[in-house]
């Protein structure tokens, strides 16, 4: 799931700096998760922003905010609040934020800075395993991710620095080429720990990504 977590509410007052009435809009998937932008932290958002002078034409919690179909469609049932409203805040992602873009003229504000694509530990606590690199090296490493997860995202690991089973740079963290090496050895596969591997190649997705299902024909799916 995409993590975020709230700008501090004085950012986002000046964000609206200007615009008096405001709409609100949610999402019901990850930013309900990261306690962003779920129906309570957008009530909330609605109190403190009228108590800070604002007037709030409305609110809505997308089921999927970068859902881009579905954001256009469900603008247009809230059509009259969006009108009256001077901007609107988005309360999910960066990629909500620009689906709300396109959904409407008004200007839009993002409420929550966007930081990484996350695991769910527990409830709460989120941990980045996977950078969306586009070209996965996880059948090499015992399926742990050296480009996330070692600080030095080297594919030819360890370095020198591992210690006990911590990571130099933060000793917080389990050296991620020492959780491969313990991976690959209880799999039989140590002699993978010597294949040389290339340098990876950052070109395997062109930013701004696409991609679009191959469906045969009757509808199927490629994949
Ligand atoms: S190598 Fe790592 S960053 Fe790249 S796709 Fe696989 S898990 Fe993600
Ligand atoms: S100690 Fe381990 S995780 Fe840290 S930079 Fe070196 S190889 Fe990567």
């Amino acid at each position: 799931m995409i993590i975020t977590r709230q700008k501090p509410f004085e950012s986002i007052l000046k964000e609206l700096e200007g615009s008096s009435r405001v709409f609100l809009v949610g999402c019901g998937e990850c930013a309900t998760l990261c306690e962003t932008g779920g129906t309570e932290q957008v009530k909330e958002m609605a109190d403190a922003l009228t108590k800070n002078g604002k007037e709030v034409t409305g609110s809505i919690v997308l089921e999927v905010g970068c859902h881009e179909l579905d954001a256009k469609k469900d603008f247009r049932a809230h059509k009259k609040e969006i009108e009256s409203a001077d901007a609107l805040l988005i309360m999910s992602c960066g990629a909500g934020c620009q689906a709300a873009r396109d959904a409407t003229e008004k200007p839009v504000f993002p409420a929550n800075d966007t930081l990484f694509l996350g695991n769910v530990m527990r409830y709460g606590q989120f941990e980045e395993k996977c950078r969306l690199c586009g070209e996965c090296v996880l059948d090499l490493t015992g399926g742990i991710c050296p480009v996330t997860r070692c600080h030095k995202g080297i594919l030819n690991g360890p370095c020198g620095g591992t210690n006990n089973g911590k990571c130099e740079v933060d000793p917080e963290n389990d050296c991620a080429w020492t959780l491969i090496y313990q991976q690959l050895e209880r799999e039989g596969k140590l002699e993978k720990m010597k294949e040389y591997r290339p340098p990876k190649n950052w070109n395997a997705v062109v930013k701004p990504g696409k991609h679009v299902i191959e469906r045969k024909k009757g509808g199927d799916s490629d994949a």
